[in-house]
């Protein structure tokens, strides 16, 4: 036997031998043993032994079965190796994910962090430069006021530039603090009763200064009721916004017409221009924040107020739309509930 069984635990097997002789058992295939046998020229090579006893004539035989497991070994083997590899890309794998969302984590960390620094920045700078705006205006009032003499027509001219200017830097002040507190859910609808036609009479009067030479503005209203229960600076600011861009995307002497009608618990607001039209590319982008259609770089703005009249709009349970032909003129129809049925949420539409 002990030939068969490599050099190193032969004598350990001679002994093994006797003590199942002593208490033979039976011991079936592999049961766990990593065994070896070897051949000839020395070499080692896997194998399973059973082993049986029985006796003839009282004389004790025990049945030992090699077999040679060598190739199942060696497929054992290579199975535990893949099985250690795929574990270690899985830990690999695992590792690399909890990086990857450790850098998005951080990542829209910095996001938030410079989302609030711009909205400081914003809200501080048009706050601190509204101040020394409305001391320009009072100082320019002043001047207006002082001018006599025979250059008097001369000052009152540049005066009136400077009013001008002043009220576009105002506006726009105005544009970054509004849309900064609409995206930040800090807008809320506060419903009262509002004159329609009053609103409306004392917006046209305050928007003629805007006016170029020749332009005026038209106003109707049709339908016996006029009063509606909204939010009155909303909707000072809806019909201001589409008012001044009639005025500022139109030549001189055209009509820019302001139509009003209430009836079946809607209020619809129609504002019509014979002005430079917008291209139909632009068309679909112009509720976009910052968007300025092709043709309008002549004109001063910014692209916020079509955005921000959209989102006062689904504030106030409105829609808007429009038509326009380019080179023919524009027209935006905004129809808001007479009465501010719930508190909607702006949508996030950029
Ligand atoms: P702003 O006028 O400050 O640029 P708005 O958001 O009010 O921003 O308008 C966005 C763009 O829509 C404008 O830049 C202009 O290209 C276009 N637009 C708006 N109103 C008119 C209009 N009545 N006629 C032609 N183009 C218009």
């Amino acid at each position: 036997m002990e030939t068969l069984i490599p050099e190193a635990v032969r004598s350990r097997h001679q002994q093994q031998r006797s003590d199942y002789q002593r208490d033979p058992h039976q011991r079936p295939m592999g049961s766990g043993l990593e065994l070896n046998g070897q051949r000839r020229d020395g070499t080692t090579f896997a194998v399973e032994v059973s082993l049986n006893h029985f006796a003839v004539n009282d004389q004790r035989y025990v049945m030992g079965l090699v077999s040679d497991v060598s190739r199942r070994r060696h497929a054992e083997r290579a199975l535990q190796r893949t099985n250690q590899e795929l574990e270690q890309r899985v830990e690999q794998r695992t590792a690399e994910l909890k990086q990857a969302e450790q850098s998005v984590r951080e990542a829209l960390e910095a996001e938030k962090e410079l989302n609030s620094l711009k909205s400081r920045f914003v809200s501080m700078a048009s706050h601190e430069f509204r101040t020394p705006l409305s001391t320009i205006m009072s100082s320019v009032d002043l001047i207006a006021r002082y001018a006599e003499g025979p250059q008097k027509d001369k000052v009152e001219r540049h005066v009136a530039k400077i009013r001008g200017k002043v009220r576009e830097l105002t506006t726009m002040l105005n544009d970054f603090l509004s849309l900064d507190k609409l995206e930040q859910g800090m807008v809320r609808c506060t419903p009262q009763e509002v004159d329609v036609v009053h609103l409306c009479i004392e917006l046209v009067e305050e928007l003629r200064s805007l006016c170029k030479p020749g332009q005026e503005i038209d106003f109707d209203h049709e339908g016996h009721d006029r009063v509606v229960v909204q939010d009155k600076q909303m909707l000072a600011h809806i019909l201001s916004n589409l008012l001044s861009n009639a005025i500022k995307y139109s030549p001189e002497n055209e009509l820019v017409l302001l139509r009003t009608r209430l009836a079946d618990g809607s209020l619809t607001i129609e504002v019509s221009d014979r002005g430079m039209g917008i291209p139909k590319e632009d068309q679909q982008h112009l509720f976009e924040r910052f968007f300025r259609a092709s043709n309008a770089f002549t004109v001063q703005g910014t692209g916020l107020g079509l955005n921000i009249v959209r989102k006062y709009l689904d504030l106030m349970g409105g829609h808007i739309s429009f038509t326009s032909e380019p080179g023919q003129g524009t027209t935006f129809v905004a129809t808001i509930p007479q009465h501010v049925t719930h508190e909607a949420h702006p949508a996030d539409r950029g």
